[in-house]
């Protein structure tokens, strides 16, 4: 079986993303990519994040042709393709539905600096696409045309997709995203939160760089 552990990464990381309340029912998806082949490893479209067995990822190429798997891959295989495809150093994608987040897409609003740890998604503000239909091409060229240097974006009245340089940190942003959007609706729920200015999210992104262990192998950041 092609990219055994991937996929078996896929099925890992789906239940964790399913149990932190990232995503109801059988809504996100996620996907690891590995550019020496050109494939991916995507969770399959509707199947119960604790159903999901490795035999039911599907391995597809950034065109989507499907390599291996007998299952239907996510209807937004696009999506992932779209950031392998624009993002060189992306080996993960991670799109979830997640309620503050998608609270703030509803809006049309991007999450803001009202905490230092935006910077993991390497910016400090959170686009928001406008509305395309799930699981078209329309939809996954909404988020690269607003993405610029963000690991991040928010889909309009839908969700939020991420990527990272692994599906530990992939998952991580997505955590946090929601974190930050949640901070984010509820000070504007009782005053105007404070915005961190370029100059302190400068600072933070320096920060980060000798954050951690020395030499570890970071999830995040
Ligand atoms: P899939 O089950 O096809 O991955 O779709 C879920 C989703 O979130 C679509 O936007
Ligand atoms: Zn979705």
């Amino acid at each position: 079986m092609l990219m055994l552990q991937e996929r078996e990464l896929v099925v890992e990381y789906g239940k964790k993303m399913s149990e932190s309340g990232l995503c109801p029912g059988t809504s996100g998806n996620l996907s690891i990519y590995d550019p020496e082949t050109g494939y991916m490893a995507i969770s399959p479209s509707g199947i119960d994040y604790f159903q999901t067995t490795p035999e039911d990822v599907v391995i597809t190429d950034l065109d989507a042709h499907i390599i291996e798997g007998d299952r239907k891959p996510s209807s937004e295989w696009a999506l992932h393709t779209e950031f392998y495809k624009h993002k060189p150093e992306a080996r993960a994608v991670v799109h979830t539905h997640s309620l503050y987040c998608t609270t703030l897409a509803v809006l049309g609003m991007p999450i803001k600096a009202v905490h230092y740890v935006i910077g993991d998604a390497g910016v400090a503000e959170i686009p928001c696409a406008e509305y395309q239909t799930f699981g078209t091409v329309e939809l996954a060229q909404a988020a690269m045309k607003v993405c610029g240097e963000s690991d991040a974006v928010l889909l309009g009245n839908h969700g939020i997709v991420v990527c990272g340089k692994s599906v530990e940190s992939a998952f991580g942003l997505a955590r946090n995203c929601e974190y930050i959007a949640r901070l984010q609706y509820q000070a504007m729920s009782i005053g105007t939160p404070n915005v961190l200015n370029e100059e302190q999210m400068a600072d933070v992104m320096k920060k980060f760089k000798t954050y951690g262990q020395p030499n570890a192998n970071k999830p995040g950041y």
